[in-house]
């Protein structure tokens, strides 16, 4: 482990803490987990000349990042907490089978931060977010190219995302949310129209949205294939490397202390996902983050083939046909962090992809997944610097979209820290927004 104690103490040309940080040299940034946002993160920091080093606890892209739907979907990035959701709250939340499913046993825990996500599912509050998440998503898929071009291989898709729905009012409701949003390029799809587009769907269905940009990626390959390039790149990545804490000096952190050394930096992000209060906490800035907990299935050597990239509207499922694999996604369960695995949300799942693609399971191995979401109550990530300490930055809270947002987030967060300032507004995303609402 190289500690390079000539430039531990440095300080910054800017004072850390207002505009930027404004290193002399190559920053020495320390990023704190190894899912798509912290590669993404590290990725881009290189980029901009930072030394990087990065701490992961397990493996990297194993969380979070791996077994979800991949979905690149800059047009459908809005915030969790919506108009009209606290009704279908209501219906679903003691329901296991359900879309969204809160586990009585931890509500209790999390009173607080169910009531400020309550709060939110207001229109202003999510028309706000959606023009945050608009800014911030809108280079992410000129940075996949990007990345690819870059030489990180990836299996990727661009024929967009099909949305399927059973009941025609739901189809009304989420295509009057698209054009208030004034998303597109779009089709709209009468039920024979649907069918001809993806003829492995059941009959029955009421039509559906063609939304022409979006993309998918193979999650897993994304990590991975990052991860690749930076080491490469001499990028040192440690795993099995838990940062227990933040060695802290006055209002700036030099070092972070695994069971094993301390690697000093300049400044440090918590790319630590859902996890990433307890490090905040220590550095005197705890995040409302909340772990939402999703399931996937995926089939190898699916016996069907799909022609797209599907979401199942009425029973808010994913489908995303890979090179040789199927995977199912969906469901949000709060139920504190915890990997338990529970079998009526899976089957509820299968079911739910079943019922709208008959077979869909069908094929070779069936592998299950579970992976927490980082949940903040207003919807929106949280990027940027801790409030009470100079030079730790976070980057997690991203929800249901750190896969579209990963390139946009770790391109803001290396300018942030190596220019001092972000092209894209970060402000929606401080932090201090939570403190601030006290
Ligand atoms: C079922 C499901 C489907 C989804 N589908 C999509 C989709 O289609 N499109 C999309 O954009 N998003 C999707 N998402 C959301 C997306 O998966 C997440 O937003 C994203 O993976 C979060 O990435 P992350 O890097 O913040 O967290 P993680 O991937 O969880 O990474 C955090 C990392 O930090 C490490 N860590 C934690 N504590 C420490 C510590 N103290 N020291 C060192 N390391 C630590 C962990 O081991 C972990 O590897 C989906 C999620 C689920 C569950």
């Amino acid at each position: 482990m190289v500690a390079r104690e000539a430039r531990a103490g440095e300080r910054p040309v800017q004072e850390a803490g207002s505009a930027g940080c404004g290193y002399n040299s190559a920053v020495r940034v320390v990023v704190i987990g190894g899912g798509i946002i912290g590669l993404l993160c590290a990725y881009h920091l290189r980029r901009l000349g930072a030394e990087v080093v990065v701490l992961e606890r397990q493996r990297v892209g194993a969380a979070c990042s791996a077994g979800n739907a991949g979905w690149v979907t800059p047009s459908i990035s809005t915030p969790v907490p919506a108009p009209g959701l606290r009704t279908k709250m209501l219906r679903w939340m003691l329901r296991p089978d359900s879309p969204l499913y809160i586990r009585p046993a931890a509500a209790l825990g999390m009173l607080g931060w169910l009531l400020d996500f309550w709060k939110h599912c207001n229109a202003a509050d999510f028309s706000a977010g959606a023009a945050a998440f608009a800014a911030l998503a809108a280079d992410t898929l000129a940075l996949y190219d990007e990345l690819a071009a870059d030489g990180v291989e990836f299996e990727s898709r661009s024929d967009g995302l099909l949305m399927a729905f059973r009941d025609p009012a739901e189809q009304a409701e989420e295509l009057a949310l698209l054009e208030a949003l004034a998303y597109g390029p779009l089709r709209v799809l009468d039920a024979d129209e649907l069918c001809d587009l993806e003829p492995a769907l059941a009959s029955g269905l009421a039509g559906g949205i063609h939304i022409l940009p979006e993309r998918c990626v193979r999650p897993e390959q994304v990590c991975a294939a990052t991860a690749e390039h930076l080491r490469r790149d001499g990028t040192r990545i440690e795993e099995t490397c838990e940062v227990e804490h933040l060695l802290l000096e006055g209002h700036r952190a030099h070092a972070a202390k695994t069971p094993t050394e301390e690697v000093e930096a300049d400044a440090f992000v918590i790319a630590t996902g859902a996890e990433a209060s307890r490090l905040a906490a220590q550095c005197g800035s705890p995040l409302p983050l909340q772990a939402g907990k999703g399931y996937s299935v995926t089939i190898t050597r699916p016996r069907i083939e799909l022609r797209y990239p599907l979401y199942l509207g009425s029973s808010k499922i994913g489908v995303t046909p890979f090179a040789g694999a199927l995977r199912v996604a969906g469901t949000m369960e709060l139920s504190g962090i915890n990997l338990r695995l529970d079998g009526r949300r899976v089957a509820a799942l299968k079911r739910g992809a079943e019922r709208e693609i008959p077979g869909v399971l069908a094929g070779g191995e069936a592998v299950e997944w579970v992976g927490l979401r980082p949940m903040t109550p207003d919807g929106l990530p949280i990027l940027g610097r801790l409030a009470t300490c100079d030079n730790v930055f976070v980057a997690t809270g991203h929800q249901m979209l750190g896969v579209t947002l990963a390139p946009s987030t770790g391109k803001a967060m290396a300018q942030l820290i190596v220019e001092g300032r972000s092209e894209v507004d970060l402000e929606p995303f401080a932090a201090s927004r939570f403190g601030r609402r006290g």
